[in-house]
C-alpha cells in the first residue's frame, strides 16, 4: 500500500457536498483505493488515500495533472537509534532502503511510498511513520 495525502483546492470543490465528484476523480484513475479519511480544511478538501504500492507514481502523477495537491506520507529514520541491521532493507520493496558504501542504512526518500512494511520490522523503533 501507499498512503496519499489529496487536497483537493477550495476554488474547485466547494464542500463536502462535491465527494461524488472528488471519487469521480480517483475512479477514473482505475485503481484500487481505499480512502482511510475525508474532511473539510482551510485549504481544500483533504483525502487520505490508500492505493497499491506500484501504483502511487501513476495516482500522484495524474491527480497533480488535475491540480490536485498530494503529499506522501515517508518514514523518518532516527540516526541516534539505528544500528544499522538490515532488517527493514529486507522489507522494502522500492529500494528506498539500502546501504551505502560504509555498510551505513540510507534512505531515500524520493523512492518512499509510505508502505508502512519496514516501521514493524525495526528492532530498535528507530523508524517513525
Ligand atoms: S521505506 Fe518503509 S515505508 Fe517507505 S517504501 Fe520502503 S518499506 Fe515502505
Ligand atoms: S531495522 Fe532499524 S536498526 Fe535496523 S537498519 Fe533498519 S532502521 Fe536501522
Amino acid at each position: 500500500m501507499g498512503i496519499l495525502d489529496l487536497t483537493f483546492p477550495r476554488n474547485e470543490f466547494k464542500g463536502l457536498d462535491d465527494y461524488e465528484k472528488i471519487i469521480n476523480h480517483i475512479l477514473k484513475l482505475d485503481v484500487p483505493f481505499t480512502i482511510l479519511k475525508f474532511n473539510l480544511n482551510e485549504s481544500g478538501i483533504a483525502v487520505k488515500l490508500d492505493v497499491p504500492t506500484e501504483k502511487v507514481s501513476q495516482v500522484t502523477q495524474t491527480l497533480e495533472k488535475a491540480g490536485i495537491k498530494i503529499k506522501r506520507q515517508v518514514i523518518e529514520i532516527d540516526e541516534e537509534l539505528c544500528i544499522d541491521c538490515g532488517q527493514c532493507i529486507a522489507l522494502c520493496n522500492t529500494g528506498a532502503l539500502c546501504f551505502d558504501e560504509d555498510s551505513k542504512l540510507k534512505f531515500c526518500e524520493d523512492k518512499c511510498v509510505g508502505c508502512h512494511l519496514c516501521v514493524d520490522a525495526c528492532p530498535r523503533q528507530a523508524i517513525k511513520y
